[in-house]
């Protein structure tokens, strides 16, 4: 098995191929078909299982770099994690040339806003941020088609339940929504159960 079993275009294989990527694991070959085929997905794996790179990939073959405005945002629980998963989709969108702002806490907003105001494909930040910029009017939502919600068990364990909620609440409805977690509690069966729209289960 390769990446190649997949409709992907030859910039994200070629970007996979000197990423030394060459076989996909577990979870990339549960998702990446589901994701391409633009279906919600609730999958349960661990970091460390390739997950990042199951989100990444899809996300990357379907956004279209014309549009200038964020088309995937991908919410998680905290700086490193945002700054990591920024850097795996600049590495995989290379050839792409697709752009991903990283948004948390802690770093000047007005230098957010400037990175926001310019061509930007992918947003990645934890949610009290990436809310903040909502509300302000400086990160547009409006062309979004694609949403992660990256380790939700996470998300919800350091409560962030409420902004999570009212940054979905302001997503456009005809978009996907992808969850990723190591467990799945009874709060984030109802974070499914609200946000998603006949999802895929998968679990590792
Ligand atoms: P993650 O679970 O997303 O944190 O990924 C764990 C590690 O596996 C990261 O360092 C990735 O760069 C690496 N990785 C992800 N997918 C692959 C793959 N298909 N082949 C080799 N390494 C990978």
């Amino acid at each position: 098995t390769s990446f190649t079993q997949f409709d992907l275009s030859t910039d994200i294989l070629r970007a996979l191929q000197s990423l030394g990527y060459t076989q996909p694991t577990d979870v990339q070959q549960a998702v990446i078909p589901i994701a391409l085929q633009e279906r919600d997905v609730t999958v349960r794996a661990r970091t460390g299982s390739g997950k990042t790179a199951a989100f990444a990939i899809p996300i990357c073959e379907r956004v279209q770099w014309e549009e200038n405005r964020p088309q995937a945002l991908i919410l998680t629980p905290t700086r490193e994690l945002a700054d990591q998963i920024r850097s795996d989709v600049t590495d995989i969108g290379r050839l792409k040339r697709i752009k991903s702002v990283a948004l948390y806490g802690k770093q000047p907003f007005a230098r957010q806003k400037l990175e926001l105001r310019q061509k930007c494909h992918v947003v990645v930040g934890t949610p009290g941020r990436v809310l903040d910029h909502i509300q302000k009017g400086t990160l547009d939502v409006s062309k979004l088609r694609f949403l992660v919600i990256d380790e939700a068990d996470e998300l919800l364990r350091m409560g962030f339940i409420e902004q999570v909620s009212a940054i979905i609440d302001e997503l456009p409805t005809a978009r996907r929504t992808m969850l990723f977690s190591a467990t799945l509690p009874e709060d984030v069966e109802r974070l499914c159960h609200r946000y998603q729209q006949n999802p895929v289960d998968i679990a590792i």
